[in-house]
């Protein structure tokens, strides 16, 4: 059975930029009806003594188990996320840095292309800072999709779900995803 993580830091911890009361939904109630929709959803099947990332990868793309696809991928996404997210945000460093701006130009570029794949992505979803064969590259998820789905490994996500922001933002994703990628990012995670 798949337990409800630890928050790695207090529900207040990400204020202004994520409030109290949003991890109080987001943390203490959609993240663990994931867990528990999914233990039922495996309780008495082949899944059931699997790891998280073998769930994922067993069901992805079969039609028959989308609903365990869907819940498990979320637990993850959201296990990832709360990881992606640091009191202590800021911008990359060093090599981080440097690796960036060889890539996108700049980090301003970066931070453009992150922004516009974020707010972008039509419906509920994910945004995605990954690393495949030794590039960065920024991707989007729909739904409770996931890049280690597909082998691509994930370095950061943000969640554009309107349960991520509506509390605190209501509509105005974009300003969401501004405050977590200049604020709330775990870049010491990236690196
Ligand atoms: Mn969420």
């Amino acid at each position: 059975m798949f337990e409800v993580k630890k928050l790695p830091y207090d529900m207040k911890a990400l204020e202004p930029f994520v409030s109290e009361k949003t991890l109080s939904f987001h943390y203490g109630k959609h993240y663990p009806n994931y867990v528990n929709t999914l233990n039922k959803l495996i309780e008495g099947t082949e899944f059931e003594k699997m790891s998280l990332e073998d769930i994922i990868s067993s069901t992805y793309g079969k039609a028959d188990k989308q609903a365990i696809f869907n819940n498990a991928g979320q637990v993850w996404n959201h296990e990832f996320l709360w990881k992606s997210m640091s009191p202590n945000g800021g911008a990359p460093k060093g090599s981080l840095l440097a690796k960036i701006t060889e890539q996108f130009g700049s980090y301003d570029d970066f931070k453009t292309q992150l922004k516009n794949a974020a707010v972008g992505q039509f419906g509920s979803g994910w945004a995605w800072v990954c690393e495949q064969d030794g590039m960065i590259k920024i991707l989007t998820t729909a739904n409770g999709d996931t890049p280690i789905a597909r082998g691509i490994k994930p370095l950061l996500n943000i969640d554009v779900w309107e349960h991520a922001y509506y509390l605190d933002y209501q509509n105005r994703r974009a300003d969401h995803v501004d405050a977590f990628i200049n604020h709330l990012a775990n870049w010491s995670q990236i690196a």
